[in-house]
């Protein structure tokens, strides 16, 4: 049978987006928008896995998570805000298992979904890690290093990055690269792709001219070096 999602969040967009993911991936998907409501829906439903935002009309996301923590071990990923460093500690604190900051790309929640939900039905496998050279992303830990010294992505850059790093010298239209990171292929964000790019070679130390890792292919896009390919 497949699992089911019980996603706690009062804003329509965010809940929409999810449930395409989520139930396109095979999930039943319960959705509650009121706060009070929760507790009632989670006993009803005994979800597989709890979606829990924090802000929530009446009842907050974390008097929610402390309900179900009381209740048993039900795996929860917490929704938080990029700029609220102190949710996303309390929230682990308070028995959250992982945490996703807004805005999120819903594959990057669809992807932590599956994580967990493995975790949790004990299937553990080794985490996957992305490596070229001395650069290496871990796609679990969601976090990138160079020479360990670790790199600030922003999650549209790590998604890039995953993308690219997933194929080695497969050229990449800027269309593709917006898919990879927001999950739609959004036309006329083409050119945002431009900025994130060079956002990340500077942060992966890449000059524009010479680039070794990300490099230009001219009137198509961007390329992730072929020097990185896994055959070779
Ligand atoms: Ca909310």
């Amino acid at each position: 049978m497949a699992d089911k999602i019980l996603i706690v969040e009062d804003e329509a967009h965010i809940t929409r987006t999810l449930r395409l993911y989520l139930e396109q991936a095979g999930y039943q998907v319960v959705i509650i928008a009121d706060g009070a409501q929760a507790m009632p829906a989670f006993r009803h439903e005994k979800p597989d896995l709890v979606i829990l935002d924090l802000h929530l009309p009446h009842v907050d996301g974390w008097e929610i998570c402390r309900q179900i923590r009381r209740e048993g071990d039900t795996p929860i990923i917490m929704l938080t805000a990029r700029s609220e460093e102190s949710d996303k500690l309390i929230g682990l604190e308070l028995g959250a298992d992982d945490y996703v900051t807004k805005p999120f790309s819903p594959r990057e929640v669809t992807a932590r979904v599956r994580v967990v939900l493995r975790r949790s039905h004990g299937q553990v496998q080794p985490p996957p890690i992305l490596r070229a050279d001395t650069l290496i992303l871990d796609l679990e830990a969601h976090t990138a290093a160079k020479a360990d010294q670790s790199l600030d992505l922003t999650p549209t850059e790590f998604d890039i990055l995953v993308a690219f790093m997933r194929h080695p010298g497969q050229a990449f239209t800027r269309l593709q690269l917006v898919e990879a990171s927001q999950g739609v292929a959004y036309e006329g964000y083409e050119r945002v792709i431009d900025q994130h790019i060079k956002n990340l070679r500077a942060k992966l130390g890449d000059d524009a001219r010479a680039p070794r890792f990300i490099q230009t292919v001219f009137g198509v896009g961007y390329r992730f070096s072929a020097e990185f390919r896994h055959d070779s």
